[in-house]
């Protein structure tokens, strides 16, 4: 049976309409099982009924038409119990009813499934016999296993829903989920890269002059050469050197050791140009398409974007800059780092890609830019071509043809933002002070975005997270220890006067460094931040000589340690850095030397709450990552959008494990601050302020938000808040009691996005 299903499932997935989808999928059920009828029948959750869609054996007449409210008949049956109902002779079943429109009248036999995707049933699927007989057990496994593949695809289906209807006014239930994105809201035109594809189109011909072909291929590197160093500069007005560093990877495939040079030898065996740009392109494509590692696979898609350019330049000389009049949603298979870079900022109202994840350089610039994106979406985006779209990055949602109800209520919401963030940003300067007089400190999350550009955050009192991880990730190998002392010296000096709070290299994981790929099962249980770098003691060294260089010309630093979970990292750690700190002081021959920078561990490994009085010991302060220590106490994969809804930071054992360290903290008197998402987030920042935190790190985005949140606050309310709170046996009671309190307080309109 595994073969009829894999042909099954394969079928169903390549095809091009939800309703083709399930036609092949009734015909070769009906055709494998044996049966003389097989149906569909999918939900609509408004009604809450259940539409046939799609039919082998009944009426096709009656597709689209006969519905069967939910808990009735035995369609209804099955989609309210949730499970598979088999009977020998249907019409004997108490909830039996008769739909005549199916003419359903000569089948006695029934076996039904439902079709479910994350807890929501999505249809029912049905076979049916004209003898009285029960399906066996085999037939009733197969239906279920092949319900569950198929629920894959209802998932994905609205919008084929939006596509294929004739009317393009839709109703706003019909949101395409996207796998990763950029938080905020569009409303805009698409905007489609059409280029796309052109490469596949060239054909693999001899030439008749290699000379001529080498020729005009020079032309198009040079042309390919210059746009690529304009779209930097333009680009690195926009954004940190870091990040705007993804042009030097498309720089160096342009130079001979590389890309061109393995085209001109193409060239040279008497290609076209163009059949060499096409047999090169693709190589390096599918060798980078091939590799497991997710970071590594993504550069395929910049090799092809080098070799669009190329080809551009090569068929239609320099970019005459096409540009749009209005801001657009740019959409592509694959959006590139040069697509960002071609659209304006002010023009660049969102971005959706349907490849993509949240590794790929276009997610990470997203991020930076503050654009709202989608990454990742199951369809097929060309599409969307003159479609209006509405993006929201909060939500993970996009919005096809969106009707005006749906873009009022968005464009309720973009005006409420504008209102509260100008509200927000005219206290900036203010203290963050509690109105009875409790002063919490303030800190940034830097270093993954352009938040080290933002005018020095006037309103933080510092970086409380600096995530070193970028200039590594953004280059083809280690950088240097010069190379990161300039780099954390520019840093620390743009935060005079503020303390800034650097973390030690932490990939692995979701992180992944382009040359150093490591390929594991569960990247998150393994060789990721403290580890690895311990295992490299040369990596570490390098990385905290430079820091150290850095802190004696400008004092304002302290080095955090991540993933930490036994103390003998703790000592290992302590080791080097006392090493790297001697051999600076002795290099520099410094004879007052200053006191080394502070040091401390980030709590996220949850072993580490049961050794809290020997870090108290050894290090200089803590500071709570409240991602991973959610990921890892709930056992929740932080990145899986499957258990998405399982990652609650609000959780009972999230909740007592924070208050437990604070305890300990006060106990024995260890400065801690707080830098996990959860303090960017409005409730979650209340939630950290009742338990007794007073120094929260947040992305700068937030920091206006929060700190207005905090002068409107009482701390005289936090410890009944407390109490409440750590009384409370799940998540949603636990929210629930904090949101009401900002709501007394009329704070809730910040709560833009609730999982509660
Ligand atoms: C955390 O885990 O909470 C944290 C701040 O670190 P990161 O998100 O970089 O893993
Ligand atoms: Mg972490």
């Amino acid at each position: 049976m595994l073969a009829e299903l894999r042909a099954i499932v394969e079928q169903v997935s390549n095809a091009d309409t939800l309703d083709s989808a399930l036609a092949i999928l009734v015909t070769k059920i009906r055709y494998t099982m044996q049966t003389d009828c097989c149906s569909v029948y999918v939900m609509d959750h408004q009604q809450k009924r259940l539409v046939l869609r799609a039919t082998e054996g009944l009426a096709a007449s009656a597709i689209g038409k006969a519905a069967m409210p939910l808990g009735e008949g035995v369609v209804g049956q099955v989609a309210l119990r949730e499970e598979p109902i088999n009977l020998a002779d249907a019409r004997l079943n108490p909830h039996f009813k008769y739909l005549p429109e199916t003419a359903e009248e000569g089948f006695f036999s029934f076996l039904g499934t439902p079709i479910t995707h994350q807890r929501k049933v999505l249809g029912v699927l049905v076979v049916q016999q004209s003898e009285a007989r029960s399906f066996d057990q085999s037939e009733e496994s197969f239906l279920v296993t092949l319900a569950t593949h198929l629920a894959g695809v209802l998932a994905n289906s609205d919008l084929h829903a939006v596509l294929n209807a004739p009317s393009k006014k839709k109703k706003w239930a019909e949101a395409i989920k996207a796998g990763s994105s950029s938080s905020g809201i569009a409303i805009a035109k698409a905007w489609l890269n059409r280029s796309t594809g052109a490469l596949e189109q060239q054909r693999i011909e001899q030439c008749e002059d290699v000379d001529i072909e080498l020729q005009r291929f020079n032309g198009a590197l040079d042309i390919a050469r210059d746009e690529f160093h304009s779209l930097a500069i333009k680009l690195s007005e926009q954004l940190p050197k870091d990040v705007a560093s993804i042009f030097d990877f498309y720089q160096q495939m342009l130079a001979d050791a590389s890309l061109a040079g393995d085209i001109r030898a193409k060239i040279t065996q008497g290609y076209y140009v163009e059949s060499a740009l096409r047999l090169v392109v693709e190589h390096y494509v599918n060798l980078f398409a091939e590799m497991n590692d997710p970071y590594l696979k993504e550069r395929a898609i910049d090799v092809k974007d080098v070799g669009l350019r190329l080809l551009h330049a090569l068929q239609m000389g320099p970019s005459a800059g096409l540009l749009p009049s209005e801001p657009v949603i740019v959409v592509a298979e694959e959006v590139t780092a040069t697509m960002f870079a071609q659209v304006p900022r002010h023009l660049l109202a969102g971005v959706v890609s349907q490849r993509g994840a949240a590794n790929s350089h276009a997610a990470i610039l997203a991020r930076a830019l503050g654009v709202p994106a989608l990454m990742g979406l199951s369809f097929d985006v060309n599409k969307l071509q003159d479609c209006e779209l509405l993006l929201d990055g909060y939500s993970a949602e996009l919005f096809v043809e969106p009707d005006q109800l749906l873009k009022d209520e968005y464009n309720k919401l973009l005006a409420q933002e504008d209102q509260l963030n100008s509200l927000v940003q005219q206290k900036l300067d203010k203290p963050a002070v509690t109105q009875d007089g409790l002063a919490i400190e303030l800190l940034i999350n830097a270093g993954l975005s352009a938040d080290s550009d933002i005018a020095i955050n006037a309103g933080a009192d510092g970086v409380g997270l600096y995530r070193t991880e970028v200039p590594f990730l953004m280059q083809d190998r280690f950088p240097s220890e010069e190379e990161q002392f300039v780099r954390y010296r520019d840093i620390l000096s743009s935060y005079q006067g503020k303390n800034v709070c650097m973390r030690t290299l932490d990939v692995g994981g979701d992180k992944q460094l382009p040359y150093f790929p490591i390929v594991e099962e569960n990247p998150f249980l393994g060789w990721r931040g403290i580890r690895l770098t311990l295992d490299h003691p040369e990596i570490f060294l390098v990385q905290a000589r430079a820091m150290f260089r850095a802190a004696i010309e400008c004092g304002n630093l302290s080095i955090m340690l991540p993933m930490i979970s036994s103390l003998n990292e703790v000592d290992e750690s302590s080791r080097l850095l006392e090493q790297a700190w001697a051999e600076v002081v002795e290099e520099l021959s410094l004879e007052e030397p200053p006191e080394p920078p502070k040091y401390g561990v980030m709590l996220e490994v949850p072993s580490v709450l049961f050794l809290l009085p020997e870090l108290a010991q050894r290090v200089d302060f803590w500071s709570v990552g409240s991602n991973d220590l959610t990921q890892y106490l709930l056992a929740v994969d932080r990145n899986n959008t499957r258990v998405a809804e399982l990652f609650d930071t609000f959780h009972p054992a999230v909740v007592r494990a924070l208050k437990h360290i604070i305890e300990q903290a006060n106990l024995y008197d260890v400065p801690v601050s707080f830098c996990g998402e959860l303090a960017g987030d409005p409730v979650g920042a209340l939630l950290v302020l009742v338990l007794g935190y007073s120094r929260l790190s947040m992305s700068s985005f937030n920091l206006a938000k929060i700190k207005y949140i905090v002068r409107h606050v009482k701390q005289a309310d936090f410890a009944q808040l407390q109490e409440k709170v750590l009384a409370s046996q799940t998540g949603s009671a636990i929210y629930q009691i904090l949101y009401d309190y900002l709501e007394k307080q009329q704070l809730s309109q910040f709560v833009r996005v609730s999982k509660h």
